[in-house]
């Protein structure tokens, strides 16, 4: 498993539903690589049929996958289990994006057994939370966080080998962004005021590009980005790989 404490930054691109093998000749021919500070962790999480190909373009930039299943093995069809993803060179896998919470009814606690199978296959997991426009509206941000986070962590997690990223469901590919000031409260938020994930790394989610990725990345309490939209553009993330 990789030592993610001697990352500055994590960078991860969310391919969602997209790809072919045309659009990734294309997209390795353009994308930069040869600026990446040797701090930055830079995780590419296409389609899991792209891994092989990926992962002989990756160069300084790790494998992730973008979910696994919460079965280790058996008759359920269509899965694709934590260790199949490790014996394709998978370092990371994003678990309980929204997307996955609410077009495929994901709960807290499907999360946690998928992050353990993970964990038992020694892929970090990346763990998403984040509240809706509604419940901003009233307040309940820093409950919804707290609650999402607690209950999606499994036992074996430590600060050593979970991420988590907070994704306000209503910043994710709308264009809409919190304010810096308040992107930067709810991780200090995060990370001081939760015992339970005291000194993990948080990255933000929600309409991060070439142009914001730099000053919310330096933000005080923020480790990293993940990215999803101009993931997809090469020449958008490579500088956001440089930022
Ligand atoms: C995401 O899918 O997690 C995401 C943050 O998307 P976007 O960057 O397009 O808002």
């Amino acid at each position: 498993m990789l030592k993610i404490k001697e990352f500055n930054k994590i960078i991860v691109a969310n391919w969602k539903l997209n790809g072919s093998n045309d659009f990734l000749e294309a997209y390795f021919d353009k994308l930069v690589l040869k600026d990446i500070d040797s701090d930055i962790c830079g995780i590419i999480c296409p389609p899991i049929t792209y891994f092989q190909k990926c992962h002989s373009k990756l160069h300084s930039l790790y494998l992730g996958a973008q979910d696994c299943s919460k079965f280790k093995d058996g008759a359920y069809t269509g899965e694709i289990s934590a260790s199949m993803l490790k014996e394709n060179n998978c370092e990371f896998c994003i678990v309980g994006h929204s997307e996955r919470r609410h077009e495929f009814n994901e709960n807290n606690e499907d999360i946690k057994i998928k992050a353990g199978l993970l964990l038992d296959a020694k892929i970090i997991p990346i763990i998403c939370i984040g509240e809706t426009l509604e419940q901003k509206k009233i307040n309940k941000t820093q409950e919804i966080l707290k609650e999402q986070v607690i209950n999606s962590l499994p036992q074996k997690s430590s600060k050593e080998n979970v991420i988590i990223a907070y994704e306000p469901i209503w910043a994710i590919g709308t264009g809409m962004t919190p304010s810096l000031q308040e992107i930067n409260n709810i991780h200090e938020y995060l990370k001081k005021d939760i015992e339970e994930v005291e000194g993990y790394k948080f990255l933000y989610g929600g309409s991060v590009n070439s142009e914001n990725a730099s000053e919310i990345m330096n933000l005080e309490n923020v480790d990293g980005v993940l990215v999803g939209g101009a993931s997809l553009k090469a020449d958008q993330f490579s500088e956001i790989l440089k930022a």
